[in-house]
């Protein structure tokens, strides 16, 4: 086997918005993975810093922001003769209306999140409409008042994205290392009737970030492993999480969804303050942050078992997020000052000196308690893998190499999430680049990591309660 095999030949040009971290990382994989002709290949990004990279490798560079007023422009130019992918990676542009574009053209497209057009997240004042379920459930009305045609690979990153087909591999392994005989189901309605027959409560997507450089964090500078603006965007919108079956228990400041898929809720607080109790295999317990994230919807959503409005199974689901340390400290230092940091940096692969980016999904509630199974990959490995990224970076840029190549193979499949596509074909093109991808027990549980002398309100007649998640 070749350590690079190419997947396929793109015809037509290939178009990449947005010259960020994860474009950056992208385009290296694209190269080597693709056959395609160079001189169609495009990258859109206004900022001029990406203007001397992209010109040292011979691509041309269009130096503009899409926007509402010019992107049918810009895009039905590049995309006259009705072939080629879009490959959607910046912050700022409306998937939903740049997806509906590229399938009246005829192109193949993916993205990374639901992204709305600029402005969306501060200027909205609805906190129903500022949540991830509002902008998801518009691409889902899509899909469905618009079934098949070009595909259009929506939320096909890290998470969401490669983390849905995490979900299905613990599944298997869950069911294999309980005695249980099961074939990887066809079909949306067999995963789920498998997920509740193993008895799984709930899924959190429980991420561990310990990347680190030298120098300490210069006070007023937001550092990150991957897009500032794009964390505290998310991290400013309220917390939301899949709303499972099993919960006895309803947050005060919560609220549903009365149309749509109804898998999940929000609540009135920004995901970035708000914390839960959860588990990684280096850490052991922690807190992580329950930042909204479209994962949380989608996974609830797609293992619903019967009617979405009284159904007789659905799993809890949300994002437990540990950023890297210095994340953590901007976020205290910008929800205590009330005041977003205006220098931001993207900790690069050199600088980094140590860490892992432990990215996986903690399935609990089950015979075994609860298994984490997931990416465990390091700064150091990523760069023997993959040029222009940290870890974190490449596990999501790895994830779009997968979403591409499905789409390649499958270009009539319509509008797509994650959940829907083939997780074994998308994981064997996505694996060489994962590091460790390992499967985990623990007998942790949220009741475990309490203070004696400080009481709280908890329910300990079921440990996995969402009402003991949260800390208080
Ligand atoms: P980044 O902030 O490093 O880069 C975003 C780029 O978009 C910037 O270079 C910016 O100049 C460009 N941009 C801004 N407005 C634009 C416009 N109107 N038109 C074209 N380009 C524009 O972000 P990143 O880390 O590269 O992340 C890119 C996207 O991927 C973000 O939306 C982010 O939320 C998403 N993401 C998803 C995952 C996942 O796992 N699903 C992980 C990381 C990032």
């Amino acid at each position: 086997m070749t350590l690079h095999p190419k997947y396929g030949r793109i015809d037509g040009p290939i178009v990449i918005i947005g010259f960020g971290s994860i474009g950056r990382g992208t385009l290296p994989l694209i190269e080597r993975h693709f056959d395609f002709d160079r001189d169609r290949l495009v990258v859109i990004e206004p900022n001029s810093d990406a203007g001397a990279p992209l010109a040292a490798l011979g691509i041309r560079h269009i130096q503009s922001s899409v926007t509402r007023e010019n992107y049918r422009e810009i895009l039905g130019g590049l995309f006259a003769d009705g072939t080629g992918f879009c490959v959607n990676l910046s912050v700022d542009t409306s998937s939903l209306d740049i997806m509906k574009l590229c399938r009246e053209l005829g192109v193949l497209y993916i993205d990374t999140v639901v992204e709305p057009w600029a402005g969306f997240y501060f200027e909205t004042t609805e906190n129903a409409q500022r949540t991830n379920y509002a902008l998801r459930q518009k691409v889902r009305d899509e899909k469905a008042a618009n079934p098949g045609g070009p595909t259009a690979v929506s939320c096909c990153g890290a998470n969401p994205g490669m983390v849905s087909w995490f979900v299905k591999e613990a599944l298997l392994t869950l069911a294999r290392d309980t005695g249980v005989d099961a074939e990887p189901p066809a079909d949306r309605n067999g995963w789920a009737r498998l997920m509740q027959s193993l008895g799984v409560k709930g899924v959190h997507i429980a991420e561990r970030d310990t990347q680190a450089r030298h120098a300490p964090r210069p006070r007023g500078t937001f550092v990150n492993t991957w897009s500032v603006e794009g964390f505290i965007a998310e991290g400013f919108q309220p917390a939301e999480l899949g709303w499972g079956t099993h919960e006895k228990w309803f947050p005060e400041n919560a609220h549903r969804h009365d149309s749509g898929c109804q898998s999940a809720i929000w609540i009135e607080r920004p995901g970035a303050i708000t914390r839960v109790h959860t588990w990684c295999p280096t850490p052991g317990p922690q807190f992580g942050f329950l930042v909204t994230h479209n994962e949380a919807v989608s996974i609830s959503d797609y293992y619903t078992v019967g009617d979405v409005a009284a159904p007789a199974f659905r799993p809890t689901c949300h994002y437990a997020y540990h950023p890297c340390d210095d994340a953590v400290l901007s976020l205290h230092e910008m929800f205590g000052s009330g005041r977003q940091q205006t220098i931001h940096h993207i900790l690069e692969e050199d600088e980094i000196v140590e860490g892992i980016d432990e990215l996986g999904v903690l399935l609990y509630g089950h015979a075994r308690n609860a298994l984490w199974y997931g990416s465990r990959l390091s700064n150091a490995e990523t760069r023997e893998l993959a040029p222009s990224q940290n870890a974190t970076g490449l596990q999501v840029t790895s994830a779009v190499l997968a979403g591409m190549v499905w789409a390649l193979e499958n270009p009539r499949a319509g509008i797509v999430e994650t959940d829907e596509m083939d997780h074994a074909r998308c994981l064997e093109v996505q694996r060489p680049y994962l590091g460790p991808v390992e499967a985990h027990y623990t007998d942790w549980t949220p009741l475990q990591d309490r203070w004696e002398l400080f009481p709280e309100d908890i329910d300990e007649s079921d440990a996995w309660q969402f009402r003991n998640v949260l800390a208080s």
